[in-house]
């Protein structure tokens, strides 16, 4: 089968499998956001959200976090780990956000990755669920399955998004994004993949014997 009819027909079955997959990172606010976005590096996504609930009983906005400064920052988030790296980071995110962003965020994956703290992985993921900009969110899950199915045999995220990209329509990335990740938390799992149950299993590459 050739690669993009591997990504039309993985897309099509996990579709139907999945048809609720969505971002599970609460999204109230485009700033708030990008802060949970920051937060989710190796954390849960229910954990960013019950964190960030409880970040917004002190700070309503990028100025009031400013002000509450990095140290009482990292002591609130701590629960999602990488607290000190994770709040230096929202910090400096946040100045350039109030400063050079104007306090919007912008729609242009260059001028986000310039920002210290957003790559590629956050970078795609604003521009899809803020904007509905076609991009593909590389995480974990999504290379790991991309990987097994044969759309790609690098590990590298940026190779992976270059080339999931070139085998599937944009009116994909999204969506696609969402459902790799829900089937590789629920069925292709990292350790031990549930092949037997897999809508995929007849064109996997990466099959368990
Ligand atoms: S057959 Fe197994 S390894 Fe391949 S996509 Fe399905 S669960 Fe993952």
């Amino acid at each position: 089968m050739r690669k993009n009819e591997l990504a039309v027909r993985a897309y099509d079955e996990l579709n139907k499998l999945y048809p609720d997959a969505s971002c599970s990172l609460d999204l109230d606010d485009p700033y708030f956001f990008l802060v949970r976005a920051i937060l989710s590096a190796q954390c849960t996504d229910v954990r960013v959200n019950k964190t960030v609930i409880d970040l917004k009983k002190v700070v309503d906005s990028s100025d009031a976090i400013l002000k509450l400064g990095e140290e009482r920052l990292s002591e609130i988030i701590k629960p999602c780990g990488l607290y000190k790296a994770k709040a230096k980071n929202i910090i400096k995110t946040t100045v350039i956000y109030n400063e050079k962003w104007n306090r919007t965020i912008p729609q242009d994956i260059d001028e986000l990755v310039s920002c210290p703290g957003i790559g590629r992985k956050i970078g795609n993921l604003l521009l899809g669920e803020l904007y509905g900009i076609p991009a593909l969110v590389v995480d974990t899950h999504f290379k790991r399955v991309a990987k097994r199915l044969g759309l790609t045999k690098s590990d590298d995220p940026a190779t992976v998004e270059k080339d999931v990209c070139k085998v599937s329509d944009p009116s994909m990335w999204i969506r696609m994004g969402h459902l790799f990740v829900t089937f590789g938390r629920n069925i292709c799992d990292a350790r031990s993949p549930k092949c037997e149950i897999c809508p995929l299993s007849d064109v996997c590459k990466g099959k368990k014997k």
